[in-house]
C-alpha cells in the first residue's frame, strides 16, 4: 500500500510537469487551435484526478463477495455504485431487465468403468485467501446454457475440440458420434466446443483446464503464484452467442417486463448436448483410462500421463440440470448531457458482474471506470462543459451472455443508431502495454490520445511504449519498418468477448476496447481464486494500471465529446480494408493449392505409403479444386472508398489550416450528423448469413471461433466453408457497403469544401 502511495505521488509530479511544457504543439484533430488549447488544459486536469487508492478501495469493497447475476451482492453493488455516482454529483440510474440465467441443480461426472472415479467439481478454499471460504455464495463451477442431460458414454479426447480437430480425428480413424468428449481449454472460445462435438454426434462435452496452458508450466500455481491450481476450474457461458448474444428468449429486442418471449424449447442458443467444464485434478482419473492411438504431438498436454485418444475404454458418466429461472438485471447508466450538440452520444461502458468475486474480471475495469467518472464529475464542478451527451454505463450479466448491454443496446437501438457517436469499452484490466482494438475509422484517433498518457513504469508515453513492442515482435523486415515509420500504429479488429457486441455487430457504432495487459498472465480466470487477494498479490498491485487505464479512456471520452468536429478517420480505414482484401485472396488461394496437392499426393499413393499399418488412418478424400471468385466488385469499392478518403483528409487539412476551423456553425452540425451515421453504412439490416442479429459486414466474432475475429466475414466463412456461390453473393454485399460508406465520406468532403 505504501509504495502504491509513493507512486502515484511521482506520477503526479509528472503530470504537473507535462502540464506545463507545451508537449505538442498540433491542434487536436477535429479542432481548431483554440478549441483544441483549451481541450487539453482540461484533459490535463482530468489525468490528474484518478486516484490508485481510491480503485483498491472499489476494488475491496465490489469484490468482497460473490456478485453473479441474481445474486444479493450483484444488486447491492449496483446500489453502492449508484449511490457513489450520485454523491459526486452525477445524475444516474439503475436499468433493470429479466433475462434467463440458468444456475446448477444437478452435476455429476463419474467414470463407471473400468475403474471408478467421481469427479469433486469443487474448488477448495484456501486458509491464506480470506474471500476463498464463501462456500454458500458461490455458484458451483458449471457452463451457463449447458442443456440439461444425462449420459453415460464412452470417452474420446479431441484436444481444443475445434472443427480441424475433429478433421484430424477423421484420418485417425476415431468417430465421436455416441461419445462424451473431453476437450481442453484454449484455442477458441469455449461454447464451439460443445456445439462441433454435437455437430459430429457427441452426447456429452467436458471442457478441462490443462496445465500446459494455463497451470504449472507456465508459472507458479496459487498461492504460489498467479497460475491455476490444480482444483482450479474456469467456468464460463457456453451459449451459441456467434448466433446472438443476449437474453435467449428475446432475440432483438431489449428484455422489458413485459417484452414477447420466446419459450425455452423454441432457443438455438442453449447446447444441445450437457457440458461441464472440469479441473486437471477431475479430468486426469479420466484420461489415464483412456486407450487406442497414442494423440498426435501437438495435442499433447502436460499432465505426467501419455495422451490417448479412445474411444473408451474410459466410460463417463455425465449428468447436467438447471434451474431454468428469469433472474433480474441492473445496469448503472450515468448521463452528462451536451451542452452545445446533446442529440450526440458519447457511450462508455464496463460491466461489474462476476462469477464469482471477480477482481480481475471484471472489477479491475470496473473501478477504473468510477475514477473516470469522478474525474469528470470533478471537472463539471470547475466549469468543463462537453459540447455532447456523454454516458457512462456499468453492465450487469456480461458473463453469462453479454446480457446487460445486448438487452439495453435492443432497448434503445432506435436513439443509438440515431445518436450514438462512438462506444468505449474495457473489461478485465492488467498490467503492461495499451491494448487496443476498435473500428478503424477511429484507428488515427486512439493513437493520439495514447499519445498523452503515461506509462507508470517506464514514464514514456504508452503510445511510445507500444511502438518499440511493436519493433521488438516485428517478424519481418516490413512489420519492423512499418512499426517505425507508420502514423499510427495499427488497431485489432474486434470479434466477441465483451459488451461491445451489440454496439459495434448489432448497431454498428464506431466502437473501441481499451485495456493493459500482457505482464499480468495468471490462471485464475472465472474460478473463486480470482479475488482481491490475487488480484493484489499478482496484477496490477498497485493500480498504477489502473489509473492509467482510467486516464486513456476518460481522455478518449473528453476528447471525443469537445471536438469541434467528429473525429473519424477514412484514409486507415481504406488502409486496413486493402490489407483484408488482399487477405482474402490469398486465404482462396491458399486453399486452392491445398488441394491441388492433396490430390496429387492422393494419386501418387503417398497417404497409403507413409500409413503404420499398426495404427489406424483414413485417407483424406479427393476434393473438387475451389473454383476463382471475382473480387472485382469489392477493389472497385474500395477504390471508390481511397478517393473519398483522401478527398476527405484533404478537405478537412484546408477548413482547419493555420489553427482555425472554416466551417459555419450550421454546415458543422450537418457535417457532424452526417459523420456519426458513417459506421452504420457497414452494416446490413438484413445481417450476416445463418445468423441476421449479426449485421455489420467488415467486423464480426467467428461463426465457429467465438471470440476470434473474422474480417469482412461474410466473404471469409463462405471461403472456409468451402460455400462458393454465397462467397460471390457476399463479396457484392459487402463491396456496396463500402460503396455506401464511401458515397457518405464524399458528401461530407464536399460539405467542407464549401468552407473553404
Ligand atoms: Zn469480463
Amino acid at each position: 500500500m505504501r509504495a502504491g502511495a509513493r507512486l502515484s505521488l511521482l506520477v503526479l509530479s509528472c503530470l504537473l510537469l507535462l502540464a506545463t511544457t507545451p508537449d505538442n504543439e498540433q491542434p487536436l484533430s477535429g479542432y481548431s487551435d483554440t478549441s483544441s488549447r483549451s481541450e487539453r488544459n482540461w484533459e490535463v486536469k482530468f489525468r490528474a484526478i484518478p486516484e490508485p487508492q481510491n480503485q483498491r478501495d472499489y476494488m475491496q469493497r465490489l469484490s468482497a463477495r460473490p456478485h453473479h447475476v441474481g445474486s444479493p451482492y450483484d444488486k447491492d453493488n449496483a446500489e453502492w455504485m449508484l449511490a457513489k455516482f450520485k454523491e459526486w454529483g452525477l445524475n444516474a440510474n439503475i436499468e433493470s431487465f429479466d433475462v434467463l440465467f440458468p444456475t446448477p441443480r444437478v452435476r455429476v461426472v463419474e467414470l463407471v468403468a473400468p475403474t471408478k472415479f467421481t469427479a469433486k467439481l469443487q474448488e477448495p478454499a484456501l486458509a491464506i485467501d480470506p474471500t476463498s471460504n464463501q462456500l454458500a455464495e458461490q455458484l458451483p463451477t458449471y457452463n451457463a446454457y449447458s442443456g440439461d442431460g444425462d449420459v453415460t458414454a464412452p470417452l474420446v479426447y479431441v484436444n481444443y475440440g475445434i472443427t480441424e480437430d475433429y478433421e484430424k480425428l477423421e484420418r485417425l480413424g476415431v468417430s465421436v458420434k455416441g461419445a462424451i468428449v473431453m476437450a481442453r481449454y484454449g484455442n477458441s472460445w469455449r461454447g464451439i466446443k460443445p456445439k462441433v462435438a454435437a455437430e459430429h454426434g457427441a452426447v456429452g462435452c467436458l471442457i478441462y483446464s490443462d496445465p500446459a496452458d494455463d497451470g504449472y508450466v507456465q508459472g507458479e500455481v496459487f498461492p504460489n503464484g498467479a497460475w491455476r491450481p490444480r482444483d482450479g476450474v474456469q467456468r464460463g457461458s457456453v451459449m451459441d452467442m456467434a448466433a446472438y448474444p443476449g437474453d435467449p428468449l428475446t432475440p432483438g429486442i431489449g428484455a422489458t417486463k413485459d417484452a414477447k418471449r420466446l419459450a425455452l424449447k423454441d432457443v438455438s442458443t442453449i447446447t444441445r448436448i450437457p457440458v461441464l467444464p472440469i479441473s486437471y485434478a477431475d479430468a486426469q482419473p479420466l484420461l489415464a483410462e483412456l486407450k487406442g492411438d497414442v494423440v498426435p504431438d501437438s495435442w499433447r498436454g502436460s499432465l505426467p500421463q501419455t495422451y490417448h485418444l479412445g474411444p473408451g475404454p474410459a466410460k463417463v458418466h455425465l449428468k447436467v440440470q438447471s434451474n431454468w429461472d428469469i433472474k433480474p438485471l441492473y445496469d448503472v447508466i450515468v448521463k452528462i448531457p451536451g451542452s452545445t450538440d446533446p442529440d450526440e452520444w458519447i457511450v462508455r461502458g464496463n460491466h461489474h458482474d462476476a462469477w464469482v468475486n471477480g477482481a480481475e474480471d471484471p472489477i479491475s475495469g470496473t473501478v477504473a471506470l468510477m475514477e473516470e467518472a469522478r474525474g469528470l464529475a470533478t471537472l463539471l464542478k470547475q466549469g468543463w462543459k462537453p459540447k455532447r451527451t456523454v454516458i457512462y454505463c456499468v453492465w450487469d450479466g456480461e458473463e453469462p451472455a453479454l446480457l446487460g448491454s445486448t438487452e439495453w443496446g435492443e432497448t434503445h437501438a432506435d436513439e443509438l443508431r440515431q445518436h450514438a457517436v462512438a462506444y468505449i469499452n474495457s473489461d478485465a484490466n492488467g498490467r503492461g502495454y495499451l491494448l487496443t482494438g476498435g473500428s478503424h475509422t477511429l484507428e488515427r484517433f486512439i493513437n493520439g490520445v495514447a499519445k498523452d498518457v503515461e506509462d507508470p513504469e517506464k514514464k514514456i508515453t504508452v503510445w511510445k511504449r507500444d511502438q518499440l513492442k511493436a519493433i521488438a515482435d516485428a517478424k519481418t523486415s516490413e512489420e519492423r519498418q512499418e512499426a517505425r515509420q507508420r502514423a499510427d500504429l495499427r488497431i485489432d479488429a474486434l470479434g466477441s468477448g465483451s459488451d461491445w457486441s451489440v454496439f459495434l455487430d448489432h448497431l454498428g457504432i464506431a466502437s473501441l476496447d481499451l485495456g493493459y495487459g500482457a505482464e499480468d498472465g495468471g490462471g485464475v480466470y472465472h474460478s473463486i481464486y480470482d479475488d482481491f487477494y490475487w488480484y493484489t498479490h499478482f496484477s496490477d498491485t498497485d493500480f498504477s494500471y489502473g489509473r492509467a487505464l482510467s486516464q486513456t479512456a476518460g481522455t478518449a471520452v473528453m476528447r471525443l465529446a469537445d471536438s469541434d468536429l467528429l473525429p473519424y478517420d477514412f484514409t486507415g480505414l481504406a488502409d486496413t480494408i486493402h490489407r483484408y482484401i488482399d487477405e482474402l485472396q490469398k486465404l482462396l488461394k491458399t486453399k486452392q493449392d491445398e488441394v491441388i496437392e492433396r490430390n496429387k499426393e492422393i494419386e501418387e499413393g503417398v497417404f497409403t505409403a507413409t500409413a503404420d499399418p499398426k495404427k489406424t488412418s483414413v485417407p483424406p478424400p479427393v476434393e473438387e479444386v475451389p473454383p476463382h471468385l471475382n473480387f472485382a466488385p469489392l477493389q472497385n469499392a474500395w477504390d471508390a472508398l481511397t478517393r473519398s478518403a483522401e478527398r476527405y483528409q484533404k478537405a478537412l487539412e484546408k477548413v482547419t489550416k493555420n489553427g482555425e476551423l472554416k466551417v459555419s456553425p450550421a454546415s458543422r452540425q450537418a457535417i457532424n450528423s452526417q459523420l456519426l451515421q458513417n459506421e452504420r453504412k457497414l452494416t446490413s439490416a438484413e445481417g450476416l448469413p445463418r445468423r441476421p442479429w449479426f449485421q455489420h459486414l467488415i467486423y464480426a466474432p467467428g461463426a465457429y471461433t467465438g471470440y476470434g475475429v473474422k474480417t469482412i466475414p461474410g466473404v471469409r466463412e463462405a471461403i472456409e466453408q468451402k460455400k462458393w456461390k454465397e462467397a460471390e453473393e457476399q463479396i457484392v454485399r459487402a463491396a456496396n457497403a463500402l460503396k455506401d460508406e464511401a458515397t457518405l465520406v464524399d458528401s461530407v468532403a464536399q460539405e467542407l469544401e464549401k468552407g473553404q
